[in-house]
């Protein structure tokens, strides 16, 4: 499964700001204004990943083996591989 990076695009006038599964190639409009959307940020974990979680607090956990951050929704830590285990076991 190929999965797209995801982006912050702001849009210049209103500040409003959307995630988009963004190419950098690709020029992105506002829907109301037309106006070129502005890339302020990528989100990560990064692509390609497994992972649809945005990298925040309440979505990670630890590792039981190397003790790093993983996002709640991977079975195997991104750092080491293991399998993790259950969540509440
Ligand atoms: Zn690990």
């Amino acid at each position: 499964m190929a999965l797209g990076q995801l982006y912050r695009l702001r849009s210049p006038s209103s500040g409003e700001e959307t995630l988009v599964e963004a190419q950098l190639d690709r020029i992105y409009l506002d829907e109301q204004s037309g106006e070129r959307l502005e890339v302020v940020g990528k989100l990560i974990p990064l692509a390609p990943t497994p992972s649809r979680l945005p990298w925040a607090v309440e979505n990670l956990r630890f590792c039981d083996w190397c003790d790093q951050p993983a996002q709640k929704d991977l079975n195997d830590c991104p750092w080491c591989a293991r399998r993790m285990s259950p969540i509440g076991a």
